[in-house]
């Protein structure tokens, strides 16, 4: 039985959507590589100093987002939800 997900992400990341990991990151394929998000920003991972972290919160990030990212669950199966796109709906005067 496959249950659909609603995942929220910004335009910029579904635009290069791939799925989600087997442990729930959003994964992107930039170019052919397949990277997974840090869960707490939905951002790359990077190095400081010695340990991986996330490029915006600067929170400890798992060594899943440095390797290249498999994909758990195809973008197809997954509803995807973009916040913050603006309603232009004309109201009758
Ligand atoms: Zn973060």
């Amino acid at each position: 039985m496959i249950n659909i997900l609603a995942v929220t992400m910004t335009r910029e990341v579904y635009e290069e959507f791939a799925g989600l990991s087997a442990s729930g990151c959003l994964v992107i394929d930039r170019g052919g590589e397949l990277i997974a998000l840090t869960p707490c920003c939905a951002a790359f991972a990077t190095f400081c100093d010695t340990s991986l972290c996330c490029k915006s919160c600067y929170g400890e990030a798992d060594v899943e987002h440095l390797l290249p990212a498999q994909v758990a669950v195809p973008a197809a199966l997954i509803n995807t939800c973009i916040p913050g796109l603006p309603r232009r709906r004309k109201e009758g005067s």
